[in-house]
């Protein structure tokens, strides 16, 4: 385990595995034998899961430095790891996503966000909110979630029913759970445009319901009768502003607006559609926080969704709704400030650091190419800017037959693969906003 202490468990090694550096993952992708294939990259360094460890075993995982670069500027993309690791041994994790990239601003505004709850806080099970549809959502959540999509102007607020989740991974599968034809008609069929967010076909079939399946690639779905697309815009993993693909009446839609914030992609028009999915992990970079939220235009909807969650965990952390509320009226509360940066300016430069160093090096090495994104003027920031995704999708040159095998086993580089959902060998993903150390 190298300079490691043994007492750290394997927990603490996935956060140590998050401080991996991204100038050391651009190092190693200009590496010299790399070859010509396709791959996909995601800009948040990353964490791994026990299946990695088995199959690396923990003597294999890289021993990174976790100390801060000393640079006090968010933008900053300079990062130190162990210098003295040989880069045979290390291996990079860039599988999962971990929004770690917004910690230094969130430590510089700490004051502003650090709650005090006392012990004889937050008994109940209700929230004190008269809201007879959503009983369990904070009223101070609430209203901050809709001044924030006001002052980004991202999302209609107006007329619709907010519905608190555990992160949208939770929101969606109410949202399923709401949208299914709950008589004898047999499952539903869930599907999205390839190349989709990797968890999806796993949440909808984990416990292989009988109100919906995976019904897969939405560009090749001919079925007939009723399905549900799940649009997810921009996307999971390219990046690409999405809109539905199938277009048939009976469809049902479901937006996962995860990542539709300035820091990622030019905000273009305030998005109206039935069920819109948020998330602190992607807009603010709480991902620990496990707070998502949807904006639903129909109560019945609405309703169901609510009742899923009464099913499934009994409503949602007062807690964290409290804490989710404080940050996002520090976020809102920094846009209306004129004499200092905004979280969004902040996050967008953080960002746009990022992806400057990974065209930089797609540049030097010849070895692969970035997505190629039309610039676009953003409401919010006032400028036109090209998107700068929280993962990167990759193309390798011609000649690499399996991507992910190949930086598994020549570069030490754990990517998402996508075989399974489009067989095609020559995709997988690393994240781009991980942490940064
Ligand atoms: N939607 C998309 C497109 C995502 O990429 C993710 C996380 N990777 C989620 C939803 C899940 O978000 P949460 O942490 O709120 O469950």
């Amino acid at each position: 385990m190298g300079k490691v202490p043994r007492i750290l468990s394997w927990r603490n090694m996935l956060v140590l595995s998050l401080a991996v550096n991204f100038s050391l993952i651009l190092r190693i992708l200009k590496g010299t034998d790399g070859g010509n294939s396709s791959y996909l990259v995601s800009i948040w360094p990353v964490v791994s899961n026990s299946l990695d460890r088995t199959v690396y075993g923990d003597s294999k995982w890289p021993v990174v430095s976790t100390t801060a670069s000393g640079s006090s500027s968010l933008s900053s993309a300079s990062c130190t790891y162990n210098e003295t690791q040989e880069d045979d041994h290390r291996i990079i994790n860039l599988k999962l996503g971990d929004p770690m990239v917004y910690e230094r601003y969130w430590q510089e505004m700490g004051h502003m966000t650090t709650m005090v709850i006392a012990g004889w806080q937050s008994l109940s099970y209700f929230s004190d909110n008269n809201n007879e549809l959503c009983w369990f959502l904070e009223p101070e959540l609430a209203k901050e979630i809709v001044r924030v999509h006001k002052v980004v102007g991202n999302a209609v607020t107006q007329d619709r029913y907010i519905v608190v989740g555990t992160g949208s991974t939770q929101l969606y599968q109410a949202a399923l759970y709401a949208l299914s034809p709950h008589d004898d008609s047999g499952p539903i069929n869930v599907v999205s445009a390839a190349p989709y967010y990797c968890s999806y076909p796993l949440i909808t079939d984990c416990l292989k319901s009988g109100l919906y399946r995976w019904g897969g690639d939405a560009k090749t779905y001919k079925e007939e009768g009723q399905y549900i697309e799940l649009v997810t815009s921009p996307n999971n993993p390219d990046g690409i502003l999405r809109e539905s693909v199938v277009n048939r009446s009976e469809g049902i839609l479901i937006h996962d607006l995860a990542y539709y914030w300035p820091q990622y992609t030019p905000i273009t028009s305030i998005a109206d559609h039935d069920v819109m999915l948020f998330t602190a992990s992607k807009s603010t970079g709480h991902a620990g926080m496990r707070i998502g939220w949807a904006l639903v235009k129909d109560k019945e909807t609405a309703k169901k969704m609510t009742e899923y969650i009464e099913l499934n965990t009994i409503g949602v952390s007062k807690v964290s709704q409290l804490r989710v509320a404080k940050v996002l009226k520090a976020v809102s509360d920094s846009c209306g400030n004129e004499t200092a940066k905004s979280f969004f300016e902040h996050s967008y430069d953080a960002m746009f650091e990022r992806w400057k160093l990974l065209k930089q090096a797609s540049k030097t090495t010849k070895g692969f190419t970035v997505p190629d994104f039309a610039s676009q003027r953003c409401n919010f920031l006032g400028k036109a800017f090209e998107p700068q995704p929280a993962f990167a999708w990759l193309k390798c040159e011609e000649g690499i037959v399996d991507c992910e095998k190949f930086l598994r086993e020549k570069k030490n580089i754990l990517t998402k693969m996508f075989v399974p959902y489009y067989g095609n060998l020559n995709n997988a993903m690393i994240e781009t906003f991980n942490h940064l150390r």
